[in-house]
């Protein structure tokens, strides 16, 4: 009789465990079936609402509601909407190859502080930054780094954009290029509002805006971080915000420096 109570008691905690487990599951599909759900509404939004503003202006145009000197104006804004939506399709198509592991990065070894200089040389003309200054500053020695330029300058890219756009355009934008012991650290330093701190742990999650971004007119997929998240993951390294004492925030993408022989 022991031995029979034993076993059912044996079987009792097994079948708890096994339904545990199948609650997991089932939660864990539901999260997702949830989260693809969110991105279906997101993509289908993001990509209606240019479509639908733009088509609006091409029928004024057709419908004769536009003064002819102005068509040229509406014309710009037909093209702004379209570029708005192509930018958004080839982030949606650049981030889905990259979490899928479709898109092979070719990191070549480069010296650290030449190799950001040159992925910044372009922001450093006063036009790209709408006026904004900008300051480089290098700490350090610099070292030897694996990096694939072509990802890794659209990661920065990402990152100075951002300051450019969330910034006033009497500021200053600061990159430092910090060669530490094991790494070299990149960082954006901006004058802007910032970003709450309750927001912080998730600006890098796709199609993520502060609320403050998501109604205002500047343009944006919520992607760019996403992407750059994914580049700096596949290069082993690390990205990162922090907010500024003073005004603004610090993004930073940390490298590892490679410590191989050949370097
Ligand atoms: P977006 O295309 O909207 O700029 P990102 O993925 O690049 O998308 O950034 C996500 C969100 O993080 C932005 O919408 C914005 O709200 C916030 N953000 C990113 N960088 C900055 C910054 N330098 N200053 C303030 N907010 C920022």
């Amino acid at each position: 009789n022991e031995d029979l109570e034993h076993k059912v008691e044996e079987r009792t905690v097994e079948l708890n465990r096994a339904n545990t487990e199948l609650r997991d599951r089932v939660g864990e599909l539901v999260q997702m079936e949830n989260w693809r759900k969110k991105w279906f509404t997101h993509i289908s939004h993001d990509l209606k609402t240019p479509a639908a503003v733009a088509k609006g202006f091409i029928d004024a145009i057709l419908d004769g509601k536009i003064p002819d000197d102005q068509t040229g104006k509406y014309l710009i804004k037909v093209t702004e909407r379209i570029q708005t939506i192509n930018r958004l399709v080839r982030d949606l198509n650049d981030l889905s190859l990259l979490e899928t592991g479709q898109i092979r990065i070719q990191p070549e070894r480069h010296d650290a502080g030449p190799f950001f200089r040159r992925l910044i040389a372009k922001w450093t003309d006063p036009i790209s930054l709408g006026g904004r200054a900008i300051i480089v500053e290098e700490n350090g020695q610099s070292a030897q780094i694996l990096a694939d330029p072509h990802y890794i300058g659209r990661a920065v890219n990402n990152i100075i954009e951002n300051a450019v756009k969330y910034s006033p355009s009497d500021s200053t934008v600061t990159v430092s290029i910090d060669h530490e012991p094991d790494r070299v650290v990149f960082r954006v330093i901006d004058q802007g509002a910032g970003i709450p701190a309750e927001s912080l742990p998730y600006v890098f999650d796709s199609f993520y805006r502060v609320d403050k971004s998501r109604n205002s007119s500047i343009p944006g997929s919520g992607l760019g971080l996403s992407i750059a998240r994914e580049i700096v993951r596949l290069h082993g390294g690390d990205i990162g915000v922090e907010l500024n004492a003073g005004h603004g925030c610090t993004f930073l993408i940390a490298l590892p420096v490679d410590g191989s022989e050949e370097a």
